[in-house]
């Protein structure tokens, strides 16, 4: 009974305000599973879900980080490709205040004639969802409008089972070899087995941070904390820091000393100014403070393991 389990990255737009050939507007999703995880839905969105081949049709939640076109404007076309395929799953939508006015605007003057649930929440920081497996949460970050990072943190995994151990203590396949998975103990004949002679010990489980329009802040750092995989903007480079503070963003060098003072494991940048012709700039001026960096590209998958310790 080996674990199948996959945790994917992938990003779908890592453009910022206005999309280039070769950058869509922001969007990235974690695929956990079966369920998309998805974060912002810039414009066009859900034509990089079908070059991702990611389907329209799954069990999804949209978490928005703020109500600025190249983060939301995807939603609604988004909703209406899932109206004509025939979507029947329910949709989550989370975002601060003002997603509900905008969804419900678009479902007011234009008929989509949608045959699923549309499920909107406002949220504060703290707690978004706590699901069986994992949990997100949210921080303010510093922008021009309220923005929020989010943190999808995995509860602990389950230790690995051991079928040679339980087979030889005579437990049969089937539902007793889940219980013993959850940690509860069985009866055999008579005989009580114990989930300790054939569970290991559980696993940590993967932290993943999502903090794009934001200046590099205290609430980000702590929400960052240890975290497997930091993706996080760099709109712009060095040279643009009077820019970067001006309008709420931040650069490579912030972004990379935001990550090594809050000791992730991997910083992924996005948010790229359509401005770069060469964005390897960034990466080169990011690499110089925090070594495990990365730029992501469109449609680059990236998967992700917590560590053992
Ligand atoms: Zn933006
Ligand atoms: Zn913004």
């Amino acid at each position: 009974m080996e674990e199948q389990y996959l945790l994917e990255i992938i990003f779908l737009g890592t453009g910022a305000s206005v999309p280039t050939k070769d950058r869509s507007l922001q969007s990235i999703v974690v695929r956990r599973g079966s369920e998309i995880l998805m974060f912002d839905c810039g414009e066009g969105t859900q034509r990089q879900m079908f070059a991702a081949r990611l389907g329209l049709n799954r069990k999804m939640k949209i978490f928005v980080s703020h109500m600025h076109g190249d983060h939301v404007f995807g939603i609604p076309g988004l909703i209406q490709s899932m109206s004509l395929l025939g979507r029947t799953e329910k949709l989550r939508i989370f975002g601060p205040e003002g997603i509900r006015d905008f969804i419900e605007s678009i479902n007011r003057t234009v008929p989509y004639n949608l045959a699923f649930e549309l499920d909107v929440t406002e949220i504060e920081d703290g707690l978004v969802t706590s699901e069986q497996e994992y949990e997100i949460l949210s921080a303010w970050g510093k922008h021009v409008i309220p923005c929020l990072s989010y943190v999808l943190a995995e509860k602990p995994r389950p230790g690995k089972f051991n079928v040679r151990i339980a087979k030889r203590l005579g437990v049969p396949e089937g539902p007793l070899w889940k219980k013993l998975q959850m940690g509860k103990s069985v009866t055999i004949n008579g005989r009580t087995v114990s989930p300790r002679r054939i569970v290991g010990h559980s696993r940590r489980g993967a932290k993943i941070v999502y903090a794009v329009d934001t200046r590099p802040c205290r609430s980000i750092e702590k929400l960052a904390r240890g975290a497997d995989l930091l993706v996080a903007e760099s709109t712009f480079d060095d040279s643009k820091k009077d820019k970067a503070s001006e309008y709420g963003h931040s650069t490579a060098s912030e972004t990379a000393r935001l990550a090594r003072r809050a000791k992730v494991r991997k910083l992924a940048l996005t948010h790229l100014s359509a401005a770069y012709k060469d964005p390897n700039v960034l990466l080169r001026q990011a690499k110089r403070i925090f070594k495990p960096t990365i730029l992501a590209r469109d449609l680059q998958r990236l998967e992700v393991e917590p560590s053992k310790k």
